[in-house]
């Protein structure tokens, strides 16, 4: 018997007192009165509203250069206008866990540009161009997020590219950071013939009446919003989304989910099963952003996610907080939609409601240049349209495109470097920012991605089944790991002469978006399942065989 299952005896000194039951640990939410923060993240948030260092960068360390930032102005606040330190080159993923965030940094920034909904119009795409060559050493990326993100920016040009862009309606506000983040849209919202109700207006309001807005600017963590009427964002991986769907006596309007997310803890948004008319959608997701701004976890980042939250409320207690709390009213039940049997990605040539067309377009892993987006403006005027979509898959669509414009406008794109008519690989992969500019990166991503398609295109050209392949520089999941057929997660593994070298954990069999019977899910992590970098390309290549012979009929 063990020493310390014996039962004290009455008056016995040298016994222990009986443990008193452990006292719940609070989790710094502040609708439970925890205001004071618990670690260094909520403390520089509450010291000052990180929406209020864009003075200082304009006033003060546009003039006096990056060594004059203030270490929580530069690795907190900043990200509040869409800025990151870039990584410094020639660090390996090796010391990423290791080094000092000083040690790791370059003096340069990545900058994300909100695209809420993924709309840019002729002046924006060269406006983004611009600013690509003039400033950014003619990067631009299209991110999975429908931003656009440039690198090698110096604080000193930043009042100079916010003028520019604010004088064409772009922003950078609140595009990182604890706040709400850039709302993801259909890219065809407003053009789709299969489009029951256009859900833009929603979309622009909440833009308009929240973004910027301090009542929503101190988070527990990152907020990721998606509103589209088709299956044709990843919605179950945000924390809100609201999803178009038909009520038998309302009409159409949108189904709610929340608490979805990535990164290391996956977990899938979850339906609350309330029908909302597109006009109470931003009083909705109001309420929403409030509870998570109110009862969000603060103590752990790690867990400060709203998924955390409406796993450990269930949906039911989250909905009535919701009604009664911030909305003062019930919500309307409501129907689940029809999903259909994969996510919609619009690459090729479709018809709009309006009889002319748009068509969509893949880079490699969402990689393009201001060059490249200076000539895309060109094209694209020249073919009759005035406005281009980006894509949550990192692609982009031209819209309103006559019929007849359609092939010369293919060729075109083709001339620089777009393609409407991809392999299976290009148009099915996608990389994060990754090793080249991440901080957090372990792996290369672009440049891999980039030649794993070129290998898969010259050894399987002909490869005829839709697969998704997405690499990951580290854990984060940036590139949603969790939710492709192919997910890669950087990590670092013993290469063949025994020493660590980058590569991958492989996870298989993931998926957003379908229908019954092939329903989401994320894909297998299995143990043993690893590549080296190196190896990728033969390793994916294997598998692409492996699934050919073995799949059945109409797979
Ligand atoms: Fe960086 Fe990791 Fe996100 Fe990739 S997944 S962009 S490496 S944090």
């Amino acid at each position: 018997m063990a020493v310390s299952s014996i039962p004290a005896r009455p008056g016995d000194p040298t016994a222990r007192p009986a443990r008193a039951p452990r006292r719940q640990r609070g989790e710094g939410q502040w609708a439970l009165g925890h205001r004071e923060p618990l670690n260094a993240n909520e403390r520089t948030k509450k010291d000052d509203d990180p929406l209020n260092v864009r003075a200082r960068i304009e006033n003060i360390y546009a003039h006096q250069g990056f060594a004059s930032i203030d270490p929580a102005d530069l690795r907190g606040r900043f990200r509040w206008w869409g800025l990151y330190t870039q990584r410094k080159a020639g660090i390996d993923g090796g010391r990423t866990a290791v080094l000092e965030p000083h040690e790791l940094e370059d003096e340069h920034f990545m900058l994300r540009v909100r695209v809420d909904g993924g709309q840019l119009d002729l002046a924006q795409l060269r406006t983004v161009a611009e600013i690509s060559r003039e400033f950014a050493r003619d990067t631009a990326d299209i991110t999975d997020r429908q931003n656009i993100q440039f690198h090698w920016i110096r604080v000193e040009d930043m009042p100079e590219i916010w003028r520019r862009l604010e004088a064409v309606g772009l922003q950078t506000t609140e595009a990182c950071g604890d706040c709400p983040r850039v709302v993801l849209g259909s890219p065809v919202a407003g053009v789709a013939e299969a489009e029951l109700l256009d859900p833009a207006p929603a979309l622009d309001e909440i833009v308009r009446r929240y973004v910027g807005n301090p009542d929503f600017s101190n988070l527990p963590r990152k907020f990721k919003t998606s509103i589209s009427w088709l299956v044709d964002t990843p919605y179950e991986a945000n924390d809100v989304a609201f999803l178009g769907v038909e009520h038998p006596d309302h009409g159409p309007g949108f189904d709610v989910w929340v608490g979805g997310g990535l990164s290391t803890n996956p977990m899938l948004a979850k339906r609350l099963g309330v029908w909302v008319p597109l006009a109470e959608v931003p009083d909705v997701w109001a309420g929403v952003v409030g509870i998570f701004r109110d009862y969000g976890y603060r103590r752990l980042r790690n867990r400060a996610r709203l998924k955390f939250l409406v796993a450990d409320w269930g949906v039911e207690r989250f909905r009535e907080v919701l009604e009664k709390e911030y909305l003062g009213r019930a919500l309307l039940d409501g129907p689940a939609p029809e999903l259909p049997e994969k996510p919609v990605d619009h690459i090729g040539v479709h018809r709009q409601r309006d009889g002319r067309h748009y068509v969509g377009a893949a880079p490699v892993v969402g990689r393009v240049s201001g060059g490249q987006l200076a000539r895309l403006a060109d094209v694209i005027e020249a073919h009759g349209s005035g406005r281009i979509r980006l894509t949550p898959y990192q692609k982009l669509l031209v819209l309103d495109v006559p019929a007849e414009r359609t092939e010369p406008l293919i060729d075109a794109l083709r001339e620089i470097g777009l393609e409407a008519r991809p392999s299976a690989w290009r148009r099915g992969t996608m990389a994060c920012t990754g090793l080249e500019y991440c901080k957090l990166a372990i792996v290369e991503t672009k440049a891999r991605g980039e030649e794993l398609v070129a290998r898969l295109e010259e050894r399987l050209r002909d490869f005829d089944a839709d697969i998704s392949i997405h690499l990951n520089g580290c854990p984060n999941a940036c590139a949603r790991t969790q939710v492709a057929d192919i997910g890669l997660k950087g990590q670092l593994v013993v290469g063949p002469d025994g020493r660590q070298v980058e590569g991958f954990q492989v996870h298989l069999g993931g998926g957003l978006g379908m229908a019954e019977g092939q329903t989401a899910g994320f894909g297998r992590k299995l143990r043993g399942l690893k590549t080296t970098a190196e190896e990728l390309p033969p390793y994916v290549e294997r598998l692409a065989r492996r699934y050919l012979a073995g799949r059945r009929a109409g797979e």
